[in-house]
C-alpha cells in the first residue's frame, strides 16, 4: 500500500487567487458592459528587452552547429552567468561573493521550497506575516509546521513575525530561539523595506542562536533609495548566516522565461546533532546535483545579457516604468485620503482599507464601485487583516485611469 506523505493534509487550501477570479468572473458576467481593471496580478507585463532576446536568438542558432551545440549544463549554472552575478550584483556594491556560491536556477520560488531539504524537521521556523505564501506552504509539507489553529487561523509550531504599520513594517526578533527565519525585502505584499541597521539586527540574533536567515530579493531591483540595501551581504556578518535568493523574473521580465539564482556562501554552517559544523554550500551542492540538471544555455545566455551596457539600460526603462505606475498608485490614493504603504522601492502598494472593513469587503467595494481589481491583505496571513495589495505591473493607461476612477469616485 502506497502511503502518502500525510503533512500535505496539514495544508491549507489557498483559496485566495482562486475566489478572486470566481468573483471577477461573475461580476464581468452581470455587467459585460464595464471595463474591469486589474491591479492585482504579481506577474510582470512589459515584453523582453532587445538585448536579451537577441542573445538568446544568438544562443538558439548555436545549438544547431556541432561547435556550439551544448548538451546537459553544469547544475550549478555556467560560469559566464555566474561570473556576471558575482561582477554585476555583487562586486559593483563592494561584496564579494565566489562563483561556486552561486547556485543559478529556474526561478526563486522552487529554491525558496527546495531548500527546506538540507534542514533537519525539529528547526524552527520564523516568518513574517504577512508573508509570500511558498516559505509557509512548504514548510507544512515538510513536517515542520504543528498543527493548523483552525481558531486563530496560524499553524502551531510556526513562529510568525507581524509586520504591521503598528511596528512600521519591522519585524520585531523573536522572543523564543528560533532557527530559520524567513525575511523578504523589498516585501512582497507589504512592498515596505529594511535598511541595514534593521538587518544587522536580525544577523546578530541569527549569529547568537546559530540560526539561518533565508533572505529573498526577489524584489531588489525596485530599490530607489540609497541607504537601503540590495543584497544582505551588504551587512557585515550577513555570509556567516544567510542565504539569499534573488530571480530574473522581477528585474528582467523573465517570470515566463524562468531564471534565478541562490547564493551560499561558503562561510555559512549548519550543525549536526553531534553539534559537528557542516558546510551549507556543499549540502545545497549535493542536493543540486541529485535534484538538478540545470538552466536551458539559451536561457542562462538571456540572463547573461541583461548585466551588458544595453541590457542594463533596456530593463532599467521597465523597472522605472512599473515604479511610475506605483507612484500613481500610491499618489492617487493618498489623494483620496487613503492610508498607503510600499510602492516607493517595490512595485506594491499595500493600503489600509477603510476603518471598520474587511480586507475582502474593500475588494467587493473596489469592484463594485471602481471596477478595479486588487488583492486582499487577509490572504497573505491574519496580519494582513485590514489591508489591501494593488500592483504596478498594469499598463500606465489602465493604472492612470484606475486612479482617476477613485479620485472622481466614478
Ligand atoms: N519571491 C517572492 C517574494 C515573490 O513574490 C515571487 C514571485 O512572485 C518569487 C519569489 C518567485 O520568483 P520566481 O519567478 O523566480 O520563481
Amino acid at each position: 500500500m502506497i502511503k502518502i506523505n500525510e503533512n500535505f493534509m496539514n495544508l491549507q487550501d489557498s483559496y485566495l487567487f482562486s475566489t478572486i477570479a470566481k468573483k471577477v468572473a461573475e461580476y464581468t458576467e452581470k455587467n459585460p458592459d464595464k471595463k474591469v481593471i486589474k491591479l492585482g496580478i504579481g506577474d510582470v507585463t512589459r515584453p523582453i528587452v532587445p538585448a536579451v532576446i537577441r542573445a538568446m536568438k544568438k544562443a538558439v542558432e548555436e545549438q544547431g552547429t556541432q561547435e556550439g551545440f551544448r548538451g546537459y549544463g553544469p547544475e550549478q549554472g555556467y560560469d559566464f552567468l555566474r561570473k556576471a552575478i558575482v561582477e554585476n550584483d555583487y562586486k559593483s556594491r563592494g561584496i564579494e561573493i565566489e562563483e561556486d556560491e552561486i547556485f543559478v536556477s529556474d526561478g526563486a520560488k522552487c529554491d525558496c521550497g527546495n531548500i527546506v531539504d538540507i534542514f533537519a524537521q525539529d528547526n524552527k521556523v520564523a516568518i513574517t506575516d504577512p508573508v509570500y505564501p511558498v516559505y509557509l506552504d512548504t514548510n507544512v509539507m515538510s513536517g515542520r509546521s504543528g498543527k493548523w489553529d483552525e481558531d486563530k487561523n496560524i499553524y502551531e509550531n510556526i513562529v510568525y513575525l507581524p509586520v504591521t504599520a503598528q511596528n512600521d513594517f519591522k519585524p520585531e526578533l523573536p522572543k523564543e530561539k528560533v532557527d530559520m527565519i524567513y525575511l523578504c525585502f523589498p516585501n512582497n505584499p507589504t512592498g515596505t523595506v529594511l535598511d541595514k541597521k534593521e538587518l544587522k539586527k536580525w544577523i546578530e540574533y541569527a549569529k547568537e542562536n546559530k540560526a539561518v536567515i533565508l533572505y529573498d530579493s526577489a524584489y531588489e531591483a525596485f530599490i530607489t533609495e540609497e541607504n537601503i540595501p540590495h543584497s544582505i551581504y551588504e551587512v557585515e556578518g550577513a555570509k556567516e548566516v544567510a542565504i539569499e535568493f534573488r530571480s530574473f523574473s522581477k528585474t528582467a521580465g523573465f517570470t515566463g522565461l524562468r531564471c534565478a539564482y541562490v547564493v551560499v556562501p561558503k562561510k555559512l554552517k549548519g550543525y549536526t546533532k553531534k553539534q559537528e559544523e557542516i558546510s551549507l554550500n556543499k549540502l545545497w551542492n549535493r542536493r543540486t546535483c541529485t535534484k538538478f540538471n540545470g538552466v536551458s544555455y539559451v536561457v542562462q545566455r538571456g540572463a547573461e545579457a541583461v548585466y551588458c551596457k544595453e541590457g542594463k539600460e533596456q530593463i532599467k526603462e521597465n523597472i522605472n516604468y512599473y515604479l511610475e505606475n506605483a507612484k500613481i498608485i500610491k499618489e492617487g490614493l493618498e489623494k483620496s485620503g487613503y492610508t498607503v504603504y510600499g510602492g516607493k522601492n517595490s512595485p506594491y502598494v499595500w493600503l489600509k482599507v477603510p476603518e471598520g472593513m474587511t480586507s475582502w469587503e474593500f475588494f467587493d467595494e473596489l469592484l463594485e464601485k471602481y471596477n478595479i481589481v486588487g488583492t486582499p491583505g487577509s490572504g497573505f496571513g491574519p496580519h494582513g487583516e485590514g489591508y489591501f495589495r494593488l500592483t504596478a505591473f498594469g499598463t500606465r493607461e489602465n493604472t492612470i485611469e484606475a486612479m482617476e476612477r477613485i479620485n472622481n469616485k466614478y
